[in-house]
């Protein structure tokens, strides 16, 4: 049987930490699947299609992953379709930890077959997020380094239609 998960996430935008969980979680199964979904809790800075476009760009060296966008359906019926057994999220600290935690006794709770598994983060990424990122660029502040090529492009792309 094919090991197949899904890393469901608002990727708004894709950083590197993501990036690193992407690629080493594509090592643990035979086909990681990149959910890109809306966290209704956040407020989106870029479109599902943005989104959609920059990760599939950023991903597609590996081999056994793909990504799929936004599905109005919960995390575990998209799982069961696509024959996933396996959740994949990241955990950068302890307050990522109480939360993801909630995450995973819900998602088990609906669907007992599912197993999330937890990829701790890279100590280099392990302090950032999509909403800090986002907010140092909105002050000019330099973050290449923390973000795929694709999504800085896409970033500058959006700054420069902004301006217009
Ligand atoms: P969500 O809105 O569903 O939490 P995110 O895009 O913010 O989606 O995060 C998706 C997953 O990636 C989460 O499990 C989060 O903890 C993890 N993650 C976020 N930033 C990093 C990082 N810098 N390094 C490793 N994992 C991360």
């Amino acid at each position: 049987m094919k090991r197949i998960a899904l890393f469901p996430g608002s990727f708004d935008p894709l950083t590197m930490g993501h990036l690193d969980t992407i690629e080493r979680g594509a090592k643990l199964f035979d086909e990681l699947i990149i959910g890109v979904f809306v966290n209704t809790t956040k407020k989106s800075y870029f479109t599902s299609e943005e989104k959609l476009e920059v990760v599939k760009e950023t991903v597609a060296h590996i081999p056994n992953v793909r990504v799929i966008g936004q599905e109005n359906e919960l995390t575990v019926n998209v799982a069961e379709k696509l024959g996933a057994k396996f959740l994949l999220r990241g955990i950068r600290s302890v307050k990522d930890y109480e939360y993801e935690k909630e995450i995973a006794y819900m998602n088990h709770h609906l669907d007992h077959k599912l197993e999330t598994v937890f990829l701790l983060a890279e100590p280099k990424y392990s302090h950032i997020s999509s909403s800090i990122l986002k907010e140092v660029w909105a002050f000019n502040g330099d973050i290449k380094e923390y973000v795929p090529d694709a999504v800085y492009r896409a970033l500058e792309e959006k700054r420069e239609n902004s301006e217009k």
